[in-house]
């Protein structure tokens, strides 16, 4: 049963008395924009009214950007409807399908719908599908927009609606056919927003956590009641400000520190960001006990995809973790980059909700002024490999020309295409090839389905390397616990998984030891690993599997035929812990594998110092000397590394070349996910990958806008590809 409860706060939103003029609307029109402010019930109530209004729709499809909102949202919104979550209402993320047959409305993330159109262009399963969160303009959000144009071309009786939360919504509109746009208005407040006097935001980059949690221990002991959200960036950011704030609280003398101890007397505090865990805490959503004040310390998640109520101050550090192609890896990096002027508005408006609100901005107004007017699309700073795949395996060619809201760099494209080619996806015309085809079964990116496909095909070890695949799939699997103490347990125990050629291995051997442990919940807690991130690498493998077994890619082991596990007890654990995988897996094949894709993330060890240069900034592949005093962008292996020189499981002059998965932009920059390589595995690649580089250079495509006009679809693309096909061949 549904609690009155819940009715009430339905009919409580913005959005309950346009429900009629809504649903006619949907009626009248094939193709719809509907703006409203975030927290008006766009998400939760449309489709819900969709599913209540059209019964004889079999299926409402609803994209969102992020996994963890299309879970919590499918849940709510089941809750709200009075069903079992999977029944009537579902939702599909990557890897996690939990829609039934009698499901009619399911939310997914913007990618699986992608992902469902390469397959149905006609998405004929579906009566409406709306496309939620579309300010966040998403790679896949955009990408759809082209496809779903073309949908709406193919099957004009399907209901397409837009949902978006900024104003600037024209551009939708202009985009699909100049359709009407549906205004929801808003109840919003005034917000007084408070710049700091003087802080350029260029000089607040290592210091924003902690201002922040200054300023929230500011307004804690200074102003009126009301619940505090402040913008960070990441994960550990947020988890340490949370405990920063924690301690200065205990500190606090509330009867003198605390200005209004008559309605203030305690605090509670949140983490935020974007892991289950966080999102299930119902708690976020309710009031806080009385005479306490809530504080969430959230990421961009909270800036429009989901609403705490109660909120009246907005404590903006001005800073954003964003995707970026880095062009010196040809890979994306996450980098932390100051915010849009239209995305310090979205904050500053999160405390306007329920009732007039402040926000203070960590940084100056002159800096404001300063900032970037909007967002730009990820769909003009991203490499594109995984999108230019998908438009080749749905036929789309000419990608080029392919109509995007904002098209993307052609450069870009260009430069997609050559890492398409180099992975061996498409050939020197720019077709898919059986590779590519092939590569484009798996729901990962390109680069992950060519070392699976590698392993499988070529180095013989593709039952380790689809466990390690899945693992770099998931979620952090590490818990960082709050206190020191358990810190430093948490550091001990991880040395039992730890692997002399570095943490592709030491992924493997996690898997393992929880496998071994009957996959135990009791055990990650122990260990602790994230339980949920580990279970879902599980699936995650048994997917993989089931999707090599059904396309023919054979499920080989490297496992070493004598091979004995040594069970002599603990006394000689010490011992075993640095040789226990060497012995049992042929390492290097696993490694070979990934080096197939990771071939540009290599970097060489500066000669005297636990530092790296990426090899294309070094000297040069093979050479001998690295300019001690450059200024070539220093690479650092990360703390969480099996490899980082405190762990002292391998000498650091033991380590020549190393391969990696990310680079994580702090203060410094971290390799994430590093292991020991050869050079001789990558030599070829890399002399290909350097010629075509070089190709890009020609002069005859650059970045510049004004030349796009005279590029032929992908053509031109050919002549570089083909040159470096040509240097190939010698
Ligand atoms: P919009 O999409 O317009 O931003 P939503 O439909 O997401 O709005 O949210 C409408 C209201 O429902 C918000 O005020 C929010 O507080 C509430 N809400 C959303 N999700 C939950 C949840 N999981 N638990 C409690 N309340 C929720
Ligand atoms: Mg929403």
């Amino acid at each position: 049963m549904v609690s009155t409860e819940i009715i009430r706060q339905r009919e409580s939103l913005p959005v309950f008395p346009y429900r009629q003029e809504i649903i006619d609307a949907i009626k009248s029109e094939p193709l719809l924009v509907v703006i409203g402010e975030t927290g008006s019930g766009k998400t939760t109530q449309i489709p819900q009214y969709i599913l209540e209004s059209f019964p004889e729709f079999r299926l409402i499809g609803v994209t969102q950007p992020r996994r963890i909102a299309a879970i919590t949202v499918a849940n709510r919104v089941s809750e709200e409807h009075g069903s079992r979550l999977g029944d009537d209402i579902g939702y599909c993320i990557r890897f996690d399908d939990c829609t039934s047959a009698r499901t009619h409305l399911k939310y997914m993330t913007d990618g699986v719908l992608l992902r469902e159109a390469t397959i149905d262009p006609r998405l004929s399963h579906y009566d409406v599908i709306i496309v939620d969160e579309a300010h966040e303009r998403t790679l896949e959000t955009d990408v759809l927009f082209g496809l779903l144009k073309e949908t709406h071309r193919l099957r004009p009786e399907l209901k397409i609606l837009v949902m978006s939360a900024t104003l600037n919504v024209e551009k939708f509109s202009d985009f699909f056919n100049s359709c009407p746009i549906f205004i929801i208005p808003g109840r919003t407040y005034d917000v007084a927003i408070n710049h700091h006097r003087d802080a350029k935001i260029s000089s607040l980059k290592s210091t924003y956590v902690q201002r922040s949690v200054e300023t929230a221990l500011y307004i804690h002991t200074q102003e009126p009641p009301g619940d505090i959200l402040v913008f960070l960036t990441g994960q550990n950011e947020i988890e340490k400000a949370c405990r920063d704030l924690e301690g200065l609280d205990r500190d606090l003398n509330y009867k003198t520190d605390v200005k209004h101890f008559e309605d203030v007397r305690g605090l509670v505090i949140y983490p935020i960001y974007a892991t289950l865990e966080t999102m299930e805490q119902k708690a976020i959503f309710d009031d806080p006990p009385r005479y306490t004040r809530k504080i969430v310390f959230a990421t961009n998640i909270a800036q429009t995809s989901v609403t705490i109520p109660g909120i009246k101050y907005v404590i903006d550090s001005g800073f954003v973790k964003q995707k970026t192609y880095d062009p010196a890896t040809g890979m994306d990096a996450l980098l932390v980059v100051p915010i849009s002027r239209a995305a310090a508005t979205q904050r500053a408006g999160r405390a306007g909700r329920t009732a007039s609100g402040q926000a203070f901005r960590l940084y100056s107004r002159e800096s404001y002024e300063q900032m970037e007017g909007d967002t730009v699309p990820e769909i003009q700073r991203s490499s594109l490999l995984g999108t230019v795949l998908s438009l080749k395996k749905m036929g789309i060619n000419d990608i080029i020309n392919f109509e995007f809201i904002d098209p993307p760099d052609p450069a870009m494209v260009k430069n997609a295409l050559k890492q398409l080619f180099l992975l061996e996806a498409i050939d020197d015309t720019g077709k898919l090839t059986t590779l590519g085809n092939e590569m484009s079964i798996f729901p990962l990116s390109p680069f992950l389905s060519r070392v699976l496909i590698a392993s499988s095909r070529k180095y013989e070890c593709s039952r380790e390397v689809v466990i390690i695949v899945a693992m770099l799939s998931v979620d952090e699997i590490f818990v960082s616990p709050r206190s020191a103490e358990k810190q430093m347990d948490a550091d001990e125990k991880r040395r039992e998984f730890y692997h002399p050629s570095g943490d592709h291995m030491m992924l493997l051997n996690i898997f393992e030891k929880y496998r071994d442990s009957g996959y135990s919940r009791d055990w990650c807690r122990d260990k602790y690993f994230n339980y949920r991130a580990l279970s879902m690498a599980k699936s995650v493998r048994d997917q993989l599997r089931e999707l090599m077994v059904k396309h023919d890619l054979p499920l080989i082991s490297c496992r070493l035929k004598n091979y004995q596990v040594k069970d002599d007890g603990d006394r000689h654990r010490k011992k075993r812990r640095n040789s226990y995988q060497d012995i049992k897996y042929n390492a290097e094949k696993i490694l070979e594998s990934f080096s197939t894709s990771y071939y540009i993330n290599l970097a060489k060890r500066h000669p005297h110092r636990p530092v790296f240069y990426h090899y294309a900034s070094a000297t040069g592949p093979g050479s001998e000397g690295i300019d001690s005093n450059s200024s070539l962008l220093a690479l650092h292996i990360s703390p969480t590394s099996a490899l980082h020189p405190d762990n002292k499981i391998v000498r650091v002059d033991d380590l020549d070349w190393v391969t990696y998965l990310s680079v994580l932009y702090t203060n410094k920059a971290l390799m994430k996910v590093v292991s020991k390589v050869k050079l001789e595995w990558v030599q070829e690649r890399l002399n290909l990958f350097k010629k075509l580089a070089t190709a890009n250079l020609d002069g005859s495509y650059g970045s510049d806008k004004s030349e796009s006009n005279t590029l032929e679809g992908s053509d031109k693309v050919n002549s570089a590809v083909t040159d470096a096909q040509k240097v190939k061949d010698k």
